[in-house]
């Protein structure tokens, strides 16, 4: 956090820098980053991603809508607008929060966005099978997203029945988990640890950690087995 003297924002270990949640899916021909967060820009580069074929949004709050301009690299080397997949909600604020990439005469070089509705059915993106998970973020339905055995919800702090049912059989499992302390809109990490067991995943590994969770060595530490913390640039191979 900017300005933040906590042993957290202080530490020297890579774990405990943390950028603003996101993740990019690859398979062998299609890449999909799910939320442009206002560190998107400095996360591509980083992650030297040199090609995206679409972005997945989970809902419209500025930490993971943010960075959408900068997705207009992409299109200066494909010569084609970004694929982008949004409720009606998200797609509502995105048109509100970038109305240059939305008007009739456009300045040249703005980013270029081709919005896709996104429902609660499954659909394709290359070869990529997505199935949406519709979550709880207080009163805001957030969209959660199952590949094949990965899920990745993030920003929720309820989920109903049928909804689990989505996730249930997945063997991973990215969920949020923001502190220690409840939180209004958000799973603390109790409440992350007990669903990922409820849940029977294989292994799951927590999100949107704010630096009131702790130090990420100290907090892995005392987690049961399957359950992980996140950190920037994890990598996860799964099959299927
Ligand atoms: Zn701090
Ligand atoms: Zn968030």
């Amino acid at each position: 956090m900017i300005a933040c003297p906590c042993p957290v924002c202080q530490s020297l270990d890579k774990k405990d820098k943390r950028l603003r949640s996101s993740i990019l899916v690859e398979s062998a021909s299609t890449r999909i980053v799910v939320d442009t967060t206002p560190d998107f820009r400095y996360q591509m580069l980083r992650a030297k991603v040199d090609r995206l074929d679409a972005v997945l949004f989970t809902h419209p709050h500025k930490d993971h809508i943010a960075g959408l301009d900068d997705i207009r690299a992409f299109n200066f080397f494909t010569g084609k607008p970004m694929p982008v997949f949004a409720n009606e909600m998200t797609q509502e604020v995105v048109i509100r929060e970038f109305p240059y990439a939305f008007t009739d005469f456009r300045y040249p070089g703005v980013p270029e966005i081709e919005l896709n509705t996104l429902s609660t059915d499954p659909f394709m993106i290359g070869d990529i099978p997505v199935v949406p998970v519709q979550v709880w973020h207080l009163k805001m339905p957030v969209l959660g997203f199952r590949f094949g055995s990965f899920t990745y919800i993030t920003d929720a702090n309820r989920i109903d029945e049928s909804e689990k049912n989505k996730i249930r059989g997945s063997r991973y499992l990215v969920l949020n988990a923001l502190r220690r302390e409840k939180h209004i809109s958000h799973f603390n990490l109790d409440e992350a640890t007990s669903l990922a067991q409820e849940l029977g995943v294989h292994s799951a590994f927590f999100t949107h950690i704010s630096h009131q969770l702790g130090k990420h060595a100290e907090v892995q530490a005392d987690l049961p087995a399957g359950i992980f913390l996140a950190y920037d640039g994890l990598e996860i191979l799964v099959d299927g």
